[in-house]
């Protein structure tokens, strides 16, 4: 490989008047910008010929790691295979090239797709009925809670201002709450990392407005309590919000509408699949037990009720929707029942390895994700960031860590149903050896990665003085 190639930026391969293109002859005569239009300097882009451009930005992507190069355990995140196929579907030109200000008889098909994704969501949560607007499971929390908002409005209840939510909780959990105008209470886990629900119940009265829960939760842990802390919050008048990050466990098993929740969102691209490294692109569509149906948000229309809300202007991340839809179709209903049993299976087959060499905080029987609270052996000074720096040597993404903050030195793997056991046991090993490591040489892990182009970067510093481009800003 060549390294100058490898190791620079586009601007440092630059040579003045080197070019990667060539314009097209002006069919159309003379014509100049009009001079208090035209640039006062020349843009400075860099200079490069077509084989530099082309060489430079390959080999960068070859710097990436995604599901498609190997085994992607990240917690809390159900990175998944992305089969093809949802991509051809979701890149259909009648799809791909429709425009969101069609007439609506012009896009019967896409319609089609839209109501057959909703209705198939309704019948795998249990809900009534599902919009597709919102673009991300944040986003879909707060519509969530906007429609809780909106149906206590409604009924002029003005005193539900407060948002019940765990401490194990997802970040994004409060935040959409606070977003929402809402205040955040929170109810505090047991030792076996379920709710509290002793605690629940000192908490809640008529100014209670939802409670938010994960099932399992983001221990990947089942919340046995479900059926007391629902009625609990409905006897107060409160309504249930299912954050439906972790629903891949629950395909086939039960639904979140079963267990007595009111409002829920879908990540689509966690359950159903869609590459989303990276920050995106992301759908989280939110459904309604039966009752609440006219406060979800409105398409496109105006509406003469005090309490509509809108959240997006057209109809949500559609090729995400399509993608969706596709791997539930290929799936098929006999198939997606197959989907939480093995993700339970392969998570709980890795725990059970892997707990003699790292702490295992709770135990028990897990769902498609598990919690280790570090290394076993805390005498060898070697931390989870450590054990994540080396595994990205033996070629694996690191699992989520220092999520979430119930554990000091939490590492939390999701594994998902695709993949084989020889993947799996290939990880098995590799983490077996770095806890070897970890006692026979820990400077090797706590210096690692070793193999990677960019060896450790200061967090803080990366952090507080990003630099992300050697050139000086006069050159962009
Ligand atoms: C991922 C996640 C979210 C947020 O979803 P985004 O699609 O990333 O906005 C919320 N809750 C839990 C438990 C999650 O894992």
């Amino acid at each position: 490989m060549n390294n100058k190639l490898y190791g620079s930026l586009i601007f440092e391969l630059s040579h003045p008047g080197r070019r990667a293109y060539s314009l097209p002859r002006n069919e159309f005569g003379d014509y100049s910008v009009p001079a208090d239009e035209q640039r006062k300097h020349d843009a400075e882009l860099p200079e490069c010929d077509e084989m530099t451009v082309v060489r430079h930005y390959t080999n960068h992507s070859e710097n990436n790691f995604g599901v498609d190069n190997g085994f992607y355990p990240l917690g809390s995140c159900t990175m998944k295979y992305n089969p093809c196929i949802n991509e051809e579907i979701a890149m259909h030109p009648a799809f791909a090239n429709l425009h969101p200000l069609q007439p609506a008889d012009s896009v019967k098909g896409a319609e089609k797709a839209y109501d057959l994704l909703q209705q198939y969501l309704s019948e795998l949560t249990g809900m009534s009925k599902f919009t597709l607007n919102p673009c991300a499971g944040a986003h879909g929390e707060l519509t969530g809670l906007m429609i809780i908002r909106s149906y206590f409005e409604s009924k002029r209840d003005t005193k539900r201002i407060k948002v019940i939510v765990p401490d194990s909780a997802h970040g994004t959990n409060p935040a959409s709450a606070a977003v929402c105008g809402l205040e955040i209470v929170e109810v505090k886990s047991k030792e076996d990392g379920r709710v509290d629900v002793e605690h629940l119940k000192t908490l809640l009265g008529d100014d209670i407005a939802a409670m938010m829960m994960t099932n399992p939760n983001t221990l990947g842990l089942f919340e046995y309590d479900i059926p007391e802390i629902t009625k609990l919050v409905h006897d107060c008048g409160g309504l249930m919000y299912y954050d439906g990050a972790n629903l891949n466990p629950m395909l086939g098993a039960c639904r979140p509408g079963d267990m007595g929740f009111d409002v829920m969102h879908v990540n689509l691209h966690k359950t159903f699949s869609t590459p989303h490294g990276g920050g995106g692109p992301g759908s989280g569509p939110v459904g309604v037990r039966a009752g609440l149906e006219e406060f979800l948000p409105m398409n496109n229309s105006t509406t003469d009720k005090d309490f509509a809300i809108s959240v997006n202007p057209y109809h949500g991340n559609f090729a995400v929707e399509l993608r969706a839809l596709t791997y539930i179709l290929t799936l098929g209903k006999q198939h997606i029942k197959m989907v939480g049993p093995l993700a339970t299976l392969n998570a709980n087959y890795i725990k059970e390895c892997l707990k003699d060499d790292y702490e295992l905080p709770i135990e028990g029987l897990c769902k498609h994700e598990f919690v280790f609270n570090g290394l076993k052996d805390k005498s060898t000074g070697v931390t989870t960031m450590d054990v994540a720096k080396r595994l990205l040597d033996y070629g694996y993404h690191a699992p989520t860590i220092y999520f979430p903050l119930l554990f000091h030195e939490a590492m939390m793997i999701e594994p998902t149903e695709n993949e084989s056991k020889e993947t799996i046991d290939g990880f098995i090993n590799v983490m077996h050896k770095i806890a070897e490591e970890a006692k026979n040489s820990p400077d090797v892990v706590k210096g690692a990665p070793h193999n990677t182009p960019i060896k450790r970067v200061d967090d803080v510093l990366a952090a507080k003085e990003p630099h992300v481009s050697n050139c000086t800003l006069n050159c962009l």
